[in-house]
């Protein structure tokens, strides 16, 4: 989602720098206060996925980056540009556009299964479950037929089921020339099946009965790819001609947003706003020096295992182990070559992601733990106070779980909570958190909802939940939750707002369970 109060923000900053360069176009520290304006809405425009201001951005970036003594042509060249980046800024940041965007995205089609079976009758079942998961689903007796459809609607799957053998096999072939992804269905599944299925480049391997749960886990990763989040790179250098260096390297990797900034004691403040996943700190400094920033650092406990990268022109071997000391990751050496740096900055923002994941993750559903939900709460109500937006918080308990685990079995419970977890990630928005509280409680926190909306989605998840269908040994039963709402700004704090929720949830459970409910100062 765009922040487009920040898009805002950062263009009239970016104005206000610019008004100095005008009055002194030689001078390059005056070019280089620019810089962060830039960077920050490249960020943000890629952040957003807004194509038309990364488009708008670039001819000035390039002008930006390629400063060596600049003056006048370049002045006129910038100043040519700026207009047209300001038309794109009002237009993204404007009311339709805002609306246009939310009707494309409101018609975006669910992702489509096709199934190639002869056994029409048996795949009804599946028919009625997939749409709960968050996909069309067909079924075509007719394998050509079925394997037309699936390639003219782009099918992020078929399955193939291996008989009638020529049908599957005139199939499976249009299927791979279309580059579909494909999975074998069979009664069997012995050895050379299977190798006969993957000598055809098929992408998975059914034994039947084809039960939804499997075919949901094979197709989920498919269809509901997790977006790989650009790395973050922090960059403190006083000196604006290493920082342009850098940032000139690093900018060929679109998957590193960077921000720089030369004034050490904004850094505690530029780390909470970008969360960066590494920080590369200059080691001499006017005022301080980097091992000194570092200790500030570290000492904060949100930025405990954040890895710095210090860049010196500092060769000595004594001085470099002291600094590795006091919580230096990594030294680069000045001048830096561009491999190396690219290199570094990459492997440390990748470690520490995954280091972070396993924090934040809960191990069971990949939801977010109590913690880390606990503290994107916090940090969407701030969020929500800044843009003056609502925000829906919304507890989540499964009914009768206890009866659950004791009739089925903690397994089965188990696939319950996995199920649960993925039909709300489906169905909420990429803004929105989704966490698991522990046991079988989650927590949806809704950005930018009033207490209706918030009501008429939680409402519409717990229908769908109910319908699905979970499979034990002996046959199929289902679950239900009940739901507890509290809106934020009627409940001002993360506190109040917790409590009102839990109120709400035991009132519903009270009321009979299988309900939401919502907090008495957020009705509607
Ligand atoms: P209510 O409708 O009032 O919420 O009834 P309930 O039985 O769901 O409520 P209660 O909180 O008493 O029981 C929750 C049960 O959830 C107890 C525990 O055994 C089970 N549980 C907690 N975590 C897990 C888990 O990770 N897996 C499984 N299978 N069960 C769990
Ligand atoms: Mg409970
Ligand atoms: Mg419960």
């Amino acid at each position: 989602m765009l922040n487009r109060l920040e898009v805002h923000s950062t263009w009239n900053g970016l104005v206000q720098a610019w008004k100095p360069v005008w009055q002194a176009s030689d001078d390059l520290e005056r070019w280089a206060a620019l810089m962060p304006y830039c960077d920050r809405l490249m960020g943000l425009a890629r952040e957003g996925e807004v194509t038309e201001l990364v488009a708008a951005l670039q001819p000035l970036l390039a002008i930006l980056d390629g400063l060596q003594s600049p003056g006048e042509p370049e002045k006129e060249a910038v100043d040519r540009l700026l207009p047209g980046i300001f038309g794109v800024v009002r237009e993204v940041c404007g009311e339709s556009y805002r609306r246009n965007a939310e009707r494309a995205s409101a018609e975006e089609q669910l992702p489509l299964v096709v199934l190639l079976t002869t056994h029409t009758e048996q795949a009804k079942e599946l028919l009625l479950q997939m749409e709960h998961y968050g996909y069309r689903f067909r079924v075509f007796a007719d394998y050509r037929e079925g394997a037309q459809f699936a390639a003219s609607e782009q099918a992020v799957a078929v399955v193939v089921e291996l008989r009638p053998e020529t049908a599957a096999a005139t199939a499976i072939s249009e299927l791979n020339a279309q580059r579909l992804k494909w999975f074998a269905l069979s009664e069997r599944g012995d050895f050379a099946q299977r190798l006969a299925a993957v000598r055809d480049s098929a992408h998975g391997f059914f034994v039947a009965p084809l039960t939804v749960n499997a075919l949901v886990d094979a197709v989920d990763p498919l269809a509901y790819k997790a977006k790989d989040e650009p790395y973050r790179v922090l960059i403190l250098d006083d000196s604006a001609t290493v920082l342009a260096t850098i940032r000139k390297t690093l900018s060929q990797f679109p998957n590193i947003h960077i921000h720089t900034l030369r004034e050490p004691a904004l850094v505690l403040e530029a780390m909470l706003d970008i969360s960066p996943d590494v920080l590369l700190l200059d080691f001499h400094m006017d005022g301080c020096n980097g091992l000194e920033v570092a200790k500030i650092i570290r000492q904060n406990k949100a930025f405990e295992s954040i890895p710095i990268v210090y860049l010196t022109s500092e060769t000595s071997e004594a001085v470099q182990l002291e600094a590795m000391r006091h919580g230096g990751d990594d030294f680069l050496t000045k001048p830096i070559s561009e491999a190396q740096l690219a290199n570094t900055v990459i492997s440390k923002a990748e470690r520490y992601r995954g280091l972070r994941k396993l924090m934040v993750e809960d191990s069971l559903t990949g939801l977010y733990n109590h913690v880390k939900t606990k503290a994107l709460l916090q940090q969407s109500l701030l969020l929500a106070d800044r843009q003056q937006v609502a925000v829906s918080y919304a507890i989540i308990d499964i009914d009768h779980f206890k009866k659950v685990n004791d009739t089925y079995g903690h397994t089965v419970g188990d696939k319950v909570i996995k199920t649960l977890a993925r039909f709300l990630r489906q169905k909420t928005r990429r803004a929105d958190v989704v966490g698991r509280y522990g046991g079988e409680e989650f927590v949806v926190v809704l950005f930018d909802s009033t207490p209706a909306d918030a009501l008429a989605r939680v409402e519409l998840i717990r229908q769908g939940f109910a319908e699905i269908y979970h499979a034990y040994d002996e046959g199929i039963f289902s679950a239900t939750f009940s739901a507890g709402i509290a809106h934020y700004p009627a409940y001002a704090t993360m506190m109040e707002l917790m409590v009102a929720a839990d109120d709400a949830l035991y009132a519903a459970k009270r009321a009979g369970r299988n309900r939401v409910a919502i907090a008495e100062h957020s009705r509607v």
